[in-house]
């Protein structure tokens, strides 16, 4: 059985998210969908309202899951037999950032193998600092994410 893991912050996730993930399911026999857990890091939603937004999103896909990650990924890439780490490709600018990631994580484990799915031609653009930006200026965000994240949002 070939595992692939996608990790992110989903905060909160969009339909690029999504779609990344639609078509890694086709490419892998599980996928699981690890958000991160970084101390450091200063997200816009709680984890348990992230992991809610991402579960509700998946729910009817079949070969998926839903974890969370403290660590690093490639380590719990590797504890959870996988074989890949998905990522997203969207812009230019996302190759530079997402190659030095992708080199430490060489470094790290090498069986562990990055695979890039570059963004739907339409979703380009999306992120969720956009999506955010948008919410927080009225503009209507709902052909963009997932409905559950639009009354997260709603809630706040
Ligand atoms: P991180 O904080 O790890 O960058 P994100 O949740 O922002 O987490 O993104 C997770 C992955 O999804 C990254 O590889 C990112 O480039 C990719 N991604 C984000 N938005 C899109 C999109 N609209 N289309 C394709 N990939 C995307």
């Amino acid at each position: 059985m070939k595992i692939a893991i996608y990790p992110g912050s989903f905060d909160p996730i969009t339909n690029g998210h999504l779609d990344i993930i639609k078509r890694a399911t086709k490419l892998f026999d599980k996928v699981i969908v690890v958000l991160a857990k970084n101390s450091s890091k200063k997200y816009r939603f709680s984890l348990e309202d992230r992991k809610e937004m991402v579960e509700d999103s998946l729910k009817d896909l079949k070969n998926v899951e839903v974890d969370i990650c403290e660590g690093l990924t490639v380590e719990y890439a590797k504890k959870k037999g996988a074989v890949a780490m998905i990522r997203g490709l969207r812009v230019v600018s996302d190759f530079e950032y997402e190659w030095s990631l992708t080199a430490a994580n060489q470094f790290i484990n090498s069986d562990i193998e990055t695979v890039f799915l570059m963004a739907h031609r339409d979703l380009t653009f999306l992120s969720s600092s956009t999506i955010d930006e948008m919410v927080r200026n009225n503009v209507d965000v709902s052909s963009l994410v997932p409905q559950v994240v639009l009354e997260k949002y709603k809630a706040k």
